[in-house]
């Protein structure tokens, strides 16, 4: 059977990661029917819409999306794709898996971190509602609702339950924002009252992030409203060698799309030096999702052997290898 999935290679590093994505999906044997649709910043302007016609369209049909990093202009210009993409799609659900990756050294090699991040994804200060209510004075709307504080939780819980993991902590500022990260807290309680069998903390933001640092292999899994969700999860994502290596999944009830949560790193594009393996271990998520979990272990695998044998791995972390290179012996990792 051949799954349909749009394939969305951003720009900058984008397109570069994107086909060594494709290559080592496609060497799993799962058949793909990649649907590709371009985007970026010339895309944009041209059609004046972040998301021109042509990328929803194809996302409507597939339902699913694998996607590279889009440039986003810094203080001005269009808006970010990704957050339209989220609201388009309601992908409520900000999935970060976290694992420490063998053989790759970084600040925290002697402890073992396996967490999961999952962050509500369509308010709070994200959306959008901004006003200068006189000159010099601007307010913006932090949006906090029951209904999706609730089913972020929920969806949270489910997981935790489904992957036999232990332990939820709930991350917030309800101290100082009572009504607002209060609401959001009720809601956690409450999902965490159904689930008796999973253990249930909660940490201030603050606190969370100190804690992450000095004792992250104590996490398990993450429960985060949007911005403290955005920040956490990079603070997490450096804990294991930084966003090169992180993959996420933005999950929705109709649709999900799967993406490196870096940038399109303008200053290595074109160079054959970006590290793929964000964007392949995104893929792998995105295999489990499409009922190909055989294939998802086998490339995860086949990636984790690639950093053990730490031979061919790209200069971000430590190598000397290129794109082209890393993603040779990722495939040949398979089998
Ligand atoms: P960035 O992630 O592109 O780069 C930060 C640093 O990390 C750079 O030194 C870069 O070379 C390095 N890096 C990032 N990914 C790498 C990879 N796969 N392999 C090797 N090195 C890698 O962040 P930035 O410079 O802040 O952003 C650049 C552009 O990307 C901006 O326009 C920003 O808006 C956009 N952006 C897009 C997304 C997205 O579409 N998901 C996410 C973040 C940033």
């Amino acid at each position: 059977m051949s799954h349909p999935v749009t394939l969305i290679p951003g720009d900058g590093i984008g397109p570069e990661v994107a086909e060594a994505t494709v290559r080592a999906v496609n060497a799993t044997g799962v058949i793909i029917d990649w649907q590709r649709a371009d985007l970026n910043a010339s895309i944009i302007t041209k059609s004046g819409a972040v998301l021109p016609p042509h990328v929803i369209e194809s996302i409507e049909r597939t339902h699913v999306g694998l996607k590279g990093p889009v440039t986003t202009p810094i203080g001005g210009g269009f808006t970010s794709v990704n957050v339209a993409l989220r609201k388009e799609f309601d992908l409520y659900a900000n999935v970060r898996p976290v694992h420490s990756l063998p053989g790759l050294k970084t600040r925290f090699t002697d402890v073992t971190i396996n967490m999961v991040i999952f962050r509500e994804n369509t308010e709070d200060l994200y959306s959008g509602l901004e006003h200068e209510v006189v000159k010099d004075v601007v307010t913006s709307l932090k949006v906090i609702t029951r209904n999706a504080s609730i089913r972020i939780a929920e969806y949270a819980f489910d997981y935790t339950r489904k992957s036999g993991r232990k332990k939820v902590t709930a991350i917030h500022k309800a101290n100082i924002m009572k009504l607002a990260d209060g609401l959001f807290l009720r809601c956690c309680r409450e999902v965490a009252a159904r689930h008796p069998e999973i253990e249930y903390k909660e940490l201030i933001v603050d606190n969370a992030s100190m804690q992450l640092v000095i004792r992250p292999e104590t996490f398990d899994v993450l429960l985060l409203p949007n911005l403290y969700g955005d920040i956490v999860s990079d603070l997490a994502a450096g804990l294991v060698g930084g966003l090169g290596v992180v993959p996420g999944a933005n999950m929705g009830d109709d649709a999900a799309v799967f993406e490196a949560v870096h940038g399109s790193a303008p200053d290595i594009a074109g160079k054959n030096l970006a590290n793929p393996t964000a964007l392949m271990l995104s893929a792998a998520l995105m295999l489990i999702h499409l009922g190909e979990p055989e294939a998802a272990r086998r490339l995860r695998i086949a990636i984790e052997q690639t950093y053990a044998d730490q031979k061919r791995l790209t200069p971000d972390v430590g190598g000397n290898g290129t794109t082209h290179d890393f993603t040779d012996a990722v495939i040949s990792n398979l089998g």
